[in-house]
């Protein structure tokens, strides 16, 4: 979200200015890839259980949709705020682009707190939502996906809404529905997994195995939960693992001799990824403060919980023996401390390349919604490892040939196919 002077969408910008400059781009593509193409901003009006009548701010934004339908999330949040939906709208265009899927970039939103609506309220604001915009959104125009705060279940109710409408069954629609009900199997482990997809391919190249690298975490949900899965049975270790403590409003990190046992932080954990302090000691943890995961004398960070964790005061608490940071989350170095980690010559697989894996799932998704036929989820695991395998490939090649970081060749990847999409339509 949006808080104090920082504005993403000005890092968004910032970000693409200096792609663009190394791409060398004409003056009239940079105009069109800077801004979103299309913006609607609407109002909500729903009657609340109350009786009285409360309107709500909406926004959808597509920001470019020359490779394809235009794909990202609705985020339910009371800070929301347009420019934050343009950074986000930016940012998949350039996440759909760099795994090469067939899909441009957008997101949404909706300002209002999910803690202080029923689920009637919740509904209302799902399906009006959908009516404000139903003849600018489809499977072939604009596929929306859950983001913070909004689950399948808004999902369901959206659909609900636009076939409704549209009068007939569209299930690629929208993604992130529950499996049963036109969601993939798979989408769970999706960006977990995706995530270790990279770090194996990364490691390969630096002749590392995985039974002789440690590692240690930031977060324990969906996509921390997952990625330490596969990473455990590729043979790795992992050090430790840092998670929000709800009791007492603070971060831990819990460290265990000879690695994390999965199963037994799983039995012992919440659903919002919290770790039970107690049992973890009687099972023989250490439990360190929130910021120890990014101390530990490992060879792999994995955050993966939250933006700006790495910054200009932690970074140089980061031990000389890391050889690699995977960004497991959005935006969790800073670029102060981006430049250091740089310097020191840490590889890191940039987020928008090794999260992916939502995406590309989500777009598995839409492909079995629209055929109405759906896979196994051997099926949807292989060609999403094939997916980030190949799009790992690519962006170390490029990094390795122009001696660019991860980070750069990936944008720069990025922001050139979607550059020759607007080009070859002739757009620009
Ligand atoms: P989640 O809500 O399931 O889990 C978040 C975890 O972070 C929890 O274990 C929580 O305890 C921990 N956490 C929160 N504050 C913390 C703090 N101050 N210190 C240490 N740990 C803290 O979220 P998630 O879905 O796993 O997403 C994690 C990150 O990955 C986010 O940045 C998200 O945007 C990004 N991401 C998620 C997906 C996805 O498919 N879930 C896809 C792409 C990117």
């Amino acid at each position: 979200m949006e808080t104090g002077s920082y504005n993403p969408f000005q890092t968004a910008q910032s970000q693409f200015d200096k792609v663009a400059s190394l791409l060398d781009l004409d003056e009239g593509i940079r105009d069109l890839l800077r801004q979103p193409m299309r913006e609607y901003q609407f109002t909500i009006p729903v009657h609340m259980d109350d009786g009285k009548v409360k309107v709500f701010k909406g926004f959808r934004v597509q920001h470019n949709d020359a490779r394809g339908p235009a794909k990202g999330g609705i985020r339910f949040h009371p800070m929301e705020t347009i420019d934050t939906v343009r950074a986000l709208a930016m940012w998949m265009t350039w996440k759909c682009s760099v795994v090469d899927i067939p899909l441009g970039g957008g997101k949404g939103g909706v300002v209002c707190d999910p803690h202080h609506l029923s689920m009637r309220e919740q509904e209302q604001i799902c399906r009006g939502w959908v009516r404000q915009i139903a003849k600018n959104l489809g499977p072939v125009t604009d596929v929306p996906a859950p983001d913070v705060m909004t689950n399948g279940q808004h999902m369901l109710w959206m659909l609900d809404e636009y076939e409704t409408i549209h009068s007939g069954r569209y299930p690629g629609f929208i993604t992130g529905k529950p499996v049963g009900m036109g969601g993939s199997l798979g989408r769970t482990e999706a960006t977990g997994f995706g995530v270790v997809y990279v770090l194996r391919e990364a490691l390969k190249e630096m002749g590392l195995s995985p039974t002789q690298v440690t590692a240690s975490v930031q977060g324990f949900g969906n996509v921390a939960r997952y990625a330490v899965q596969l990473f455990l049975q590729l043979g790795g270790t992992v050090v430790a693992i840092a998670c929000w403590d709800q009791a007492d409003k603070t971060a831990c990190t819990y460290r265990k001799k000879g690695g994390i046992d999965l199963d037994d932080l799983r039995a012992i954990s919440d659903k919002f990824g919290g770790i039970d302090k107690k049992q973890a000691r009687e099972r023989g943890y250490e439990v360190l403060p929130g910021s120890a995961w990014l101390e530990q004398d490992v060879d792999i960070l994995l955050p993966a919980a939250l933006e700006n964790q790495i910054n200009r005061e932690n970074v140089k608490t980061i031990s000389q023996k890391v050889k690699v940071i995977v960004e497991g989350a959005n935006g969790p170095t800073t670029p102060d401390a981006d430049e250091i980690i740089k310097q020191r010559g840490i590889y890191v697989l940039p987020d928008f390349l090794a999260n992916a894996g939502g995406v590309t799932c989500s777009y598995f998704e839409q492909v079995q919604s629209n055929a109405n036929y759906f896979w196994e989820k051997d099926k949807v695991l292989s060609k999403l490892d094939a997916k980030m395998t190949a799009a790992f490939a690519a962006v170390s090649e490029l990094a390795r040939k122009q001696k660019l970081t991860m980070r750069d060749a990936a944008y720069v990847i990025a922001v050139d196919r979607v550059a020759q999409a607007v080009r070859q339509r002739g757009w620009a």
